[in-house]
């Protein structure tokens, strides 16, 4: 039997990685100005962690987790979000008892068990942001403000962001009962799912994505008509920024999220033109997390972005993402002391940061050419017994066959001048193109 990736996975190959390179390279920088420092958690954790933080009646808990137990014994999960890792780790590691805000990035694999589908798998990897400490709204703001940031500096444009606040413990409970009187006299129509969770977590149902629920949840009361003074205080705070920085967004008391943890704050970021899959990234504010987590009351607040998601739709509006890219330079040989030679002067080549390489086959210098090509090499140098003879190499330019013949010492020096004068002209076709 041909052995295949598990279901709902998939390699990331040459070709595909570089884009994967392109935008993690853009979040890294980006959270570097926001003020982020990256934290790397274990990709499994005590499956407690997430029972208590994520939530025992989520989707996620109840069916969506990678869980098994390792020859102690002990029952470990493999992460199916970021936010429990990192509250787990801010609290392991005293961060609260510094000066706050505490502001953690991170970026990788995430499991759940899902329908695979297109947008939807079953190891994923996100970008997110965590920030512990503050309940300001300024804070809710920034947090979306990386997002959108972020977007726009990737070239996307047509992204909606969806707000909503869904209250604190304290106007939810209201709100709850509100729901349970709406819910219980149709409970027929909901699905099997959904009438379990009326009276377990009825909040849950307005997240629910079969059609039917969706009908009846259509006339559900909303949660801004049960928000307490200070809920809305601070919905109307984070608004406030939002309009100072220009973010545009949309209020949609139809946004409440699948994790439990969430008070206040929520946000979607979406792209329609993903179909089902729309959603980018998600996030919110959990004021109570830590502490059910076990570290002391703090609040915290950030986002999960779908990276396969984000890349899929920068390739759906056409947005910039880099090619393969071949080598800066393959020397072809011909012969043994050219070949010897050669391998030495890689060594200068590549340490002064030329991607660089040469035959490892023991090619004719025919096929070594018809390599270089084909692995799109952007110049190539032919080193045979004559030119190392005379101390000379002849260096074509692939783009247009331009033929130089070079010192061979000054093979570096001139390459690194060529290589400047043609991003040079790279740049002055972007510039007449605008
Ligand atoms: P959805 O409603 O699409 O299931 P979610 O609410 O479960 O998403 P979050 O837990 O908020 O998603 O995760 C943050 C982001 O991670 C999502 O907005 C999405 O971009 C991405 N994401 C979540 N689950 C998957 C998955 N199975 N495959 C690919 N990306 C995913
Ligand atoms: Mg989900």
């Amino acid at each position: 039997m041909k052995i295949q990736v598990p279901r709902g996975t998939q390699d990331i190959l040459p070709g595909q990685v570089e884009k994967w390179h392109y935008v993690e390279g853009v979040m890294r920088r980006l959270a570097a100005e926001y003020g982020f420092q990256e934290i790397r958690t274990p990709v499994f954790e005590h499956t407690e962690l997430f029972q208590r933080g994520v939530g025992e009646t989520t989707d996620i808990v109840e069916k969506e987790m990678y869980t098994f137990e390792d020859k102690k014994g002990r029952s470990l999960t493999l992460r199916p979000e970021g936010t429990a890792g990192a509250v787990r780790a801010f609290i392991e590691h005293s961060y609260f008892a510094q000066p706050q805000p505490t502001k953690f990035y991170y970026i990788g694999p995430i499991f759940r068990y899902e329908a695979p589908q297109a947008g939807r798998y079953r190891q994923h990897h996100q970008f997110g942001i965590e920030v512990f400490g503050s309940a300001e709204p300024i804070t809710d703001a920034e947090v979306i403000l990386v997002a959108v940031d972020l977007f726009s500096r990737l070239g996307l444009a047509d992204l909606t962001v969806k707000l909503n606040n869904i209250g604190c413990p304290k106007c939810r409970k209201d709100y709850r009962e509100a729901l349970i009187a709406y819910f219980r006299p149709q409970v027929e129509a909901l699905c099997a799912d959904c009438r379990n969770r009326l009276e377990r977590n009825p909040l849950r149902i307005l997240d629910c994505k079969q059609e039917s629920c969706r009908e009846v949840v259509a006339g559900a009361p909303e949660i801004t008509s049960h928000l307490c003074a200070e809920c809305q205080e601070h919905f109307s705070g984070v608004q406030r920024y939002l309009e100072a920085a220009g973010v545009k967004y949309e209020v949609d008391s139809g946004i409440v999220r699948g994790l439990d943890y969430y008070t206040r704050t929520v946000f979607e970021i979406i792209y329609t033109g993903l179909g089902a899959q729309s959603t980018v990234c998600g996030g919110g504010r959990y004021d109570n997390l830590i502490e059910t987590v076990g570290g002391p009351p703090t609040p915290g607040v950030g986002f999960g972005m779908g990276i396969e998601r984000l890349l899929l739709t920068l390739e759906k509006t056409g947005c910039y993402l880099p090619e393969k890219a071949g080598p800066d330079l393959y020397i072809a040989t011909l012969g043994q002391a050219a070949k010897e030679a050669a391998f030495a002067a890689l060594l200068d080549l590549r340490r002064a940061g030329l991607r660089a390489v040469t035959d490892l086959m023991g090619r004719s210098l025919k096929a070594q050419l018809k390599y270089a090509n084909k692995i799109n090499a952007r110049y190539v140098a032919i080193l045979g017994e004559n030119e190392l003879a005379q101390g000379r190499v002849q260096v074509k330019r692939m783009a247009d066959g331009q033929d130089a013949e070079v010192a061979w010492p000054d093979l570096l020096a001139w390459l690194k001048a060529q290589m400047q004068a043609d991003s040079r002209k790279e740049e002055e076709v972007q510039d007449d193109s605008r």
